[in-house]
């Protein structure tokens, strides 16, 4: 697997590269903005990009899309329960002091049980509401990763006070659905330093048990 992470944006959201060395199909999750280094990226490893997802209809994870999808052809994926929210961006955009970047198009859902394919390469969509109504995690079984969105951080978890948030649903999310997977997960969170399920099960302060 081909896996690389670029931080972009002002609020640095971790964009992922992920592709297939055989094949050379790849998937790009939460292209928030500065899409030429991407593309860089996508060229560097000779790489055609098939799926563009975005874990949840946040500015700084969808930004880019529109400019992705223009330059790539691949379809953009979001689940449903988040499209009020992409309604929002230019609301988005001032909140945080970016450029509204316009209108962004939906090509389809992707939901609870989903799986999002490149190449060889196969993601199951877990949907995690709770940061937003239409939060999902990707999970990559035989790589044991799992790109989290704003749903877990190292040492934390995602903010519930935004328009859409749930401390009751993101908690449900992590507890039913987040760790149950194998300690040893490496997790790609939407923002800072990669961790394991195992690290944040023992050290996590939202997760402990006691
Ligand atoms: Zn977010």
């Amino acid at each position: 697997m081909i896996h690389e992470i670029l931080p972009v944006g002002p609020l640095h959201c971790n964009c992922s590269v992920i592709g297939d060395e055989v094949t050379r199909e790849a998937m790009v999750i939460d292209p928030g903005d500065e899409i030429e280094d991407v593309l860089a990226l996508v060229r560097k490893h000779n790489l055609q990009v098939k799926q563009i997802v975005v874990t949840h209809a946040h500015i700084d994870h969808v930004g880019g899309a529109m400019k992705l999808r223009a330059a790539t052809g691949a379809p953009i994926l979001l689940n449903q329960n988040d499209y009020a929210l992409l309604k929002m961006l230019d609301v988005q955009a001032a909140w945080i002091g970016v450029e509204d970047p316009g209108k962004v198009e939906i090509d389809g859902s992707v939901g609870q049980a989903d799986t999002v394919r490149a190449g060889s390469l196969t993601a199951n969509v877990m949907h995690t509401p709770g940061h937003t109504e239409g939060s999902v995690c990707l999970y990559f079984p035989l790589e044991k990763k799992l790109i989290a969105g704003d749903t877990l951080f190292a040492g934390s978890i995602g903010r519930t006070d935004l328009p859409g948030g749930s401390f009751e649903k993101i908690m449900d999310s992590l507890h039913e659905k987040v760790m149950v997977l194998p300690d040893d997960t490496v997790v790609v969170p939407g923002h800072g330093d990669l961790t394991t399920i195992g690290e944040e099960r023992q050290s996590n302060p939202f997760l402990v048990k006691n």
